[in-house]
C-alpha cells in the first residue's frame, strides 16, 4: 500500500456473532443473556436472577458444563443444555519463556489465530488481550502491523481470552471463596494484544463490562487498561460507555513524525488527539491517562522530543511509559541506547511525570509489545517464500 493511501475501517459489515449452531452464552451482556433465556423458556420473573447465578457459575467459577451448575434445577440445567452452549477459544500452543511469561496461541472461528500474553509481576499478573486478528492500521514499528486484518473478535472471544489464561494458570476459586484482586494470579487487563481495540468498539465494550462486572470476572475498572493509536470519536465513548483506564500510543512530538510512526495520524493529529484526552479524566473519572512512547534510535528519541512531549501534554494527568523498541525480523528501526532512553525519562520525571521504561518481557517467546503477529501468517510467509 502506497504510504499516501488513506486509512479505512472496512470491517463494519462483518458480523459480530458467529450466526449459526447453538447460542453460545459467553460474552452475551447481561440484556442479552436475558433475552435468549426467556427465548428459550426462562419465565421473565426469574430472567435477572438466572442471570446472576449463569454468570457467576460461568464467570466466577470457570464452569463450562451446564450439569455443574447445582443451584439450578435438573430440569431447567437439561433446557439450558439442550439450548445452549459454554465455549471459549482454544489454546493451539503455549510458550514459555525464561521470565515466566507465558505466550498462548488461540485458535477462534474461522480457523484464524490471536496471541494472548500472560506477564506476572511482582505483586500481580497482567493480561495482555488481542482484539483484532490483525489490524488495519500499519504503525511503521509494529509488527501485527504488518499483518493484514483478518477479521475483528466477537466479546467472547475477548473474554474467553481471560477464561483460557485463568484455565491454564488454574485459577477458578473454590465454591464459596470470593476472589480478592491483590491475590489473584491474573489481576490486570491490558488490551494491548493484537489490534486497535477502538475499530471493535462494541465487542471490547460488551466484554469489559463482563470483566467488570461483580457477577462476571470481575476485575476493577482501574486493573483494566486500553491502549489506543488514536482513533479520536472513540475516546469520549470508552470514558463514557466503558469507563477503564486509557493508554494512548503517542510516539511523537511532531505530525511529521507522528504520521510516519502512526499513520492514523494523518486523520487525526496531534492537537485533535489531545483535545479528545484532555476530556477523558473528566469523562471517564479516572486518574491519568498512559502515555506510551516507544523509544526508536535517532527517530523519536532527542532531548528536544521530551521537552516538546512535555509541553504537549502540560495540564493532562498523565503518565509516560517509554518502550524500549522490541525489534522484529525486518524491522525498519533500532532501539534507541539504554543511556539515551534514561536521559529521555530524566527531562519527563524532571517534568513532573512519572517516567516508567517497560521493561521488555518475553523477548525470546517474541511475546514483547509489538512483536506479536499469528505463527499461522508467519508460516504462511515462509512457505510462500519458499515457493516463490
Ligand atoms: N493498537 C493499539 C494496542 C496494541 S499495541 C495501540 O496501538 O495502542 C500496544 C502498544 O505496543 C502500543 O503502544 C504500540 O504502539 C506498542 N508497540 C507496537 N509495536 C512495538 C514494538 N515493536 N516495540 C515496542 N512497542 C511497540
Ligand atoms: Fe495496529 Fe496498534 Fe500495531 Fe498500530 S501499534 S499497527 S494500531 S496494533
Amino acid at each position: 500500500m502506497p504510504a499516501t493511501a488513506p486509512i479505512t475501517q472496512d470491517v463494519l459489515t462483518i458480523p459480530r456473532k458467529e450466526p449459526e449452531g447453538p447460542v453460545n452464552l459467553i460474552g452475551l451482556t447481561r440484556p442479552q443473556l436475558r433475552d435468549v433465556l426467556i427465548a428459550a423458556g426462562t419465565p421473565e420473573k426469574q430472567a435477572n436472577m438466572r442471570v446472576g447465578q449463569i454468570w457467576q457459575w460461568i464467570y466466577q467459577k470457570g464452569v463450562r458444563d451446564f450439569d455443574a451448575m447445582t443451584n439450578l434445577a435438573k430440569t431447567y440445567r437439561a433446557e439450558l443444555a439442550a439450548n445452549f452452549v459454554i465455549e471459549i477459544p482454544e489454546i493451539v500452543t503455549r510458550q514459555l519463556s525464561d521470565d515466566g511469561t507465558r505466550k498462548y496461541l488461540v485458535r477462534i472461528a474461522g480457523g484464524h489465530e490471536v496471541e494472548t500474553v500472560y506477564i506476572p509481576e511482582e505483586g500481580r499478573g497482567t493480561l495482555c488481550i488481542s482484539s483484532q486478528v490483525g489490524c488495519t492500521l500499519t504503525c511503521s514499528f509494529c509488527h501485527t502491523g504488518t499483518q493484514r486484518l483478518v477479521r475483528n473478535l466477537t466479546s467472547a472471544e475477548i473474554v474467553g481470552q481471560i477464561m483460557l489464561a485463568r484455565d491454564d494458570l488454574g485459577e477458578w476459586p473454590e465454591p464459596g471463596r470470593a476472589p480478592k484482586d491483590e491475590t489473584r494470579l491474573l489481576s490486570n487487563i491490558v488490551l494491548m494484544g493484537m489490534g486497535e481495540p477502538l475499530y471493535n468498539f462494541e465487542n471490547v465494550r460488551d466484554a469489559m463490562k463482563i470483566a467488570m462486572d461483580g457477577e462476571g470476572i470481575s476485575l476493577s475498572r482501574r486493573r483494566i487498561t486500553l491502549s489506543t493509536s488514536g482513533v479520536v470519536p472513540e475516546i469520549a465513548r470508552t470514558a463514557e460507555e466503558i469507563g477503564c483506564l486509557l493508554a494512548v500510543s503517542f510516539h511523537a512530538t511532531t505530525d511529521e513524525i507522528r504520521d510516519r510512526l502512526v499513520p492514523i495520524n494523518k486523520k487525526w493529529n496531534i492537537a485533535t488527539l489531545l483535545d479528545a484526552l484532555r476530556e477523558y479524566p473528566r469523562l471517564s473519572n479516572s486518574e491519568r491517562i498512559t502515555f506510551e512512547y516507544v523509544m526508536l534510535k535517532d527517530v523519536n528519541d532527542s532531548d528536544e522530543d521530551a521537552r516538546r512531549l512535555v509541553k504537549l501534554i502540560a495540564g493532562i494527568p498523565a503518565k509516560i511509559n517509554l518502550i524500549p523498541f522490541n525489534e522484529w525480523p525486518g524491522a525498519p528501526y533500532q532501539r534507541s541506547d539504554w543511556k539515551r532512553i534514561k536521559g529521555f525519562a530524566d527531562i519527563i520525571y524532571k517534568a513532573g511525570y512519572a517516567s516508567p521504561i517497560r521493561t521488555p518481557r518475553g523477548e525470546d517467546i517474541m511475546a514483547a509489545c509489538g512483536q506479536l503477529k499469528s505463527a499461522s501468517e508467519r508460516a504462511l510467509r515462509r512457505n510462500r517464500a519458499e515457493a516463490g
